[in-house]
């Protein structure tokens, strides 16, 4: 199908809308990112399911985004479709809470808390949605989205399922939701069912804002960037030759900060064009004004292979590329 096919095709989805040639700089915190040949949004169940059933039978690329907190979008832009749930009802019924996937997970973090309902508390801070903290299984200090994960309803093309914690299958940073989108297969993420456990409200909200005060110092709520740009690495799979120099100190959960690998090679302050890595985190870089995602790519790339040079180890970024298919690999 073409474009315009595609595009009046999903035009007369109700409670789809549907814009050309949108830029993804606006839709991704970097800012950065040319025009989606198509952008479809809603916040009607129907409408994403029929968007995605649409999107899939048009044989044109197609992928779902959130608020486009993890995601490098490629200077030329996405030659295909572009899906957005908007969908954020919430709703509690003792220690359960259910979402839309669509929902902020700042809103689910200060409304679980604020009810004494104790387990997301640590997560203030992480921007995003309910759906790709779920897909991406988000965390921070300590506690993953899959520690109060009971239920996901998702779409996997031919119909609405759900999955329990188990079915889920979490790993650090990834889920069975993850690993389909890999796949080219794209499940949907629809809603999801959160169990917590009893708590005092106002301990669950001052725990809180002691850590969004620490991690707005880290990321001023401005700061164009994607939070850590590599994920962390599972001790078991540092070489040894790499683990010589490393402190026993640094090993939190079985995991080792890719940052202190970063940091031996150099990382912190250098800078490509309008893209930095920070003086203070050498995991985190920003678009500091004028930068573009082609410099972005190059600074990440030129990280990869100073620490791939000097410990032999591959990082593995936690961001998600859109529209750099058939580049080569960094
Ligand atoms: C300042 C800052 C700090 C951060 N700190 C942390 C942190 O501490 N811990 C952490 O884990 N992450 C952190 N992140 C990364 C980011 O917040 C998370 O990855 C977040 O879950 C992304 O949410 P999003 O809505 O922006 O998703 P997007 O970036 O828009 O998309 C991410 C992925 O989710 C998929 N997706 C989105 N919605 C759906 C859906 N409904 N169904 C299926 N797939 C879907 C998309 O296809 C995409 O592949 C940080 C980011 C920033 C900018």
């Amino acid at each position: 199908m073409s474009i315009d096919q595609a595009h009046t095709r999903l035009a007369a989805i109700a409670s789809l809308q549907v814009t050309r040639n949108e830029p993804l700089a606006r839709h991704t915190r970097f800012g950065l990112g040319g025009p989606a040949s198509i952008f479809a949004r809603t916040g009607k169940e129907e409408a994403f399911v029929a968007a995605a059933r649409a999107a899939r039978e048009s044989g044109l690329p197609w992928m779902v985004i959130g608020l486009g907190t993890n995601l490098v979008a490629a200077d030329a832009g996405y030659g295909g479709i572009v899906i957005r749930y908007d969908g954020a009802a919430m709703e509690a019924s003792g220690l359960v809470v259910r979402a839309q996937a669509g929902t902020a997970l700042q809103d689910l973090v200060d409304f679980s808390a604020g009810e004494g309902l104790q387990g997301l508390e640590s997560m203030t801070g992480i921007p995003g949605n309910v759906g790709a903290a779920v897909y991406g299984n988000a965390g921070a200090y300590g506690t993953s989205i899959s520690d109060v994960v009971g239920f996901v309803r998702y779409f996997d093309g031919d119909a609405i399922r759900e999955a329990d914690n188990a079915g889920c299958g979490f790993r650090y940073r990834d889920s069975v939701f993850k690993r389909s989108h890999l796949e080219g297969r794209h499940w949907l993420i629809l809603s999801a069912e959160f169990r917590f456990q009893p708590g005092d409200a106002e301990a669950l909200q001052a725990k809180a804002a002691g850590i969004l005060e620490i991690r707005n110092r880290k990321y001023p709520p401005e700061m164009k960037c994607a939070g850590s740009i590599f994920k962390n690495l599972l001790l078991a799979a540092v070489p040894e030759s790499a683990r010589a120099d490393l402190s026993t100190s640094l090993v939190k959960g079985g995991k080792v900060p890719a940052a202190w690998f970063l940091e031996q090679v150099g990382a912190k302050g250098l800078a490509i064009g309008g893209i930095r890595v920070t003086d203070y985190h050498a995991n985190t870089l920003y678009n500091a004004g004028g930068g573009t995602a082609a410099q972005l790519r190059e600074l990440i790339g030129e990280l990869k292979r100073r620490v791939r040079e000097r410990y032999g180890l591959i990082l593995e970024e936690e961001i998600q590329y859109v529209g750099f298919e058939g580049e080569p690999r960094l």
